[in-house]
């Protein structure tokens, strides 16, 4: 029946054909659908490889120049000697990093508690002259960053509530700043040294990446900075050392030339004694025990000087007043004084005031302050002793007319082998240890000496100040 079958297929089954082969194209497209879908789902897993693999390309390659950035800033920091250079370059680095139109760097001064201006990038002289310092707290943001001791960013100055209707803002407004950060400089250990800072002249908002390449920027200058601290204190220690050898130095000289120069009087006295006139031989005598007093002198400074050294100068504390002392001090000065034709006066309180002291070391300080106002101060001149009681304290203050004392040499007068340079003219039979000794002894009282001098030939004050046994006036008053 192989024509009923071709019969029944030219028969009409034409429509069973076309259904089926209908039904054969729906399947293969259902099917090619499903595959292109798979290839489309394929195709956009595809792309997204794609723009991953180019976002961690473009991120390598931007890690990459950070890391170049980095490693050619760790290099040139290294490199450089000069300090001054050195805070420019890190200026400057931290400027291209953060893309900033100013940047400016500051040290961290531990004494005043205040940020002081080193380097800078683009800012002018007036704004340079005006944050010189900054206060921790003052409206800016490295003020603001010193105070909170971490990172203070502002985008818009305008909007800032600390630095509304500040000084500062008009001043950030005269030099075109609109936004700045701050960053604290904080070494290893944790010490603050300093603050970097950049400034825009838009509104912005710096990036994270921004933030965290400044962050390794700001860690080596931190450590760089501190090390240069440490230098700078070993070579002000080396300076001080050296100045002190050449001191010790002079001193020697000075010493020798000051035990020899009574020697050639007295000599000259005991010749005169062995003539024996016996008319010169008071005023002979009397010029020898001057010379021998002051030789006496001299050895007993240098005795004090080296127990001083050694630390172990002896003070025996008793209580003993005011005026006992100040009466023994100016008895052993008055002979130098009255030599020069000083007007010389002395006002002493007039209530018992009680010192627990060693009475003749005490005595000793003054005397030498009074002794150096006789010797600096032409014939002539004003000397002036005022003892009083202030609060708690016996203020001693002797002050003179003399050739004063200049500000570059006011602050190591108290140094041992200190002599103000002037020479032999200067020098008055010194050997440079009296107010070191003086300043030592006020130091075993629990006092302290200080100095002032409006300059060169404008006279000197040193006022000594001890602690007052005030418990024991009030004794003496009561009974
Ligand atoms: P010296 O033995 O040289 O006087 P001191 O230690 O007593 O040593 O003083 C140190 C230096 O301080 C002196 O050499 C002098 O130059 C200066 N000096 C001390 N007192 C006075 C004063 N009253 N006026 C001016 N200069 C002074």
């Amino acid at each position: 029946m192989p024509n009923d079958n071709a019969i029944n297929l030219d028969r009409g089954d034409n429509n069973g054909e076309s259904a089926g082969l209908n039904a054969r194209v729906e399947g293969q497209s259902a099917e090619l659908g499903v595959g292109l879908a798979a290839f489309e789902g394929q195709n956009a897993q595809l792309e997204a490889a794609l723009r991953a693999r180019d976002e961690a390309q473009a991120q390598l390659e931007s890690e990459l120049r950070d890391f170049q950035l980095l490693h050619s800033v760790s290099s040139m920091l290294i490199d450089e000697d000069n300090v001054d250079a050195l805070y420019q370059k890190l200026v400057e680095v931290a400027t291209t990093i953060m893309k900033s139109d100013f940047g400016s760097m500051q040290r961290y001064d531990e004494k005043r508690g205040e940020l002081q201006f080193i380097g800078h990038k683009g800012l002018d002289e007036k704004s340079i002259e005006y944050w010189r310092w900054v206060r921790p707290g003052q409206a800016t943001t490295c003020g603001k960053a010193l105070e909170l001791r971490q990172r203070v960013i502002v985008s818009n100055f305008e909007a800032c509530d600390f630095l509304k209707g500040s000084p500062d803002l008009t001043e950030f407004r005269k030099a075109n700043v609109r936004s700045a950060q701050s960053t604290p400089l904080i070494t290893r250990g944790g010490r603050l040294v300093g603050m970097i800072t950049t400034h825009w002249t838009r509104q912005t908002e710096p990036s994270a990446r921004d933030f965290r390449l400044l962050d390794i920027v700001a860690r080596q200058a931190a450590d760089l900075i501190e090390r240069n601290m440490v230098l700078e204190a070993l070579r002000l220690q080396a300076d001080r050392l050296v100045e002190a050898d050449r001191h010790k130095n002079e001193f020697i000289a000075t010493l020798a030339h000051e035990l020899r120069n009574p020697l050639a009087p007295i000599r000259n006295g005991v010749a005169v004694l062995k003539i024996g006139n016996a008319d010169q031989t008071p005023s002979v005598l009397a010029m020898m025990d001057r010379q021998l007093s002051q030789m006496v002198r001299l050895i007993d400074d240098l005795l004090d000087v080296s127990r001083m050294s050694r630390g172990d100068i002896e003070v025996k504390r008793e209580l003993v007043d005011l005026a006992s002392i100040i009466d023994s001090a100016v008895e052993t000065s008055r002979p130098l004084i009255s030599a020069s034709k000083h007007d010389f006066t002395v006002a002493v309180p007039a209530d018992v005031v009680w010192l627990e002291a060693d009475k003749m070391r005490v005595a000793q300080a003054i005397s030498n302050l009074l002794n150096n106002a006789a010797k600096y101060t032409p014939a002539g001149g004003k000397i002036e002793l005022a003892a009083r009681l202030i609060g708690k304290e016996v203020c001693i203050r002797v002050t003179d007319t003399g050739i004063g004392i200049s500000a570059a040499a006011l602050p190591k007068i108290f140094d041992l082998f200190m002599q103000v340079d002037g020479g032999a003219a200067r020098s008055q039979n010194g050997l440079g240890v009296g107010l070191a000794l003086s300043q030592k002894l006020a130091e075993l009282h629990d006092g302290r000496i200080d100095v002032e001098s409006a300059g060169e030939g404008l006279g000197a004050t040193f006022t000594l100040r001890l602690p007052a046994r005030v418990d024991a006036l009030k004794n003496s008053i009561g009974g």
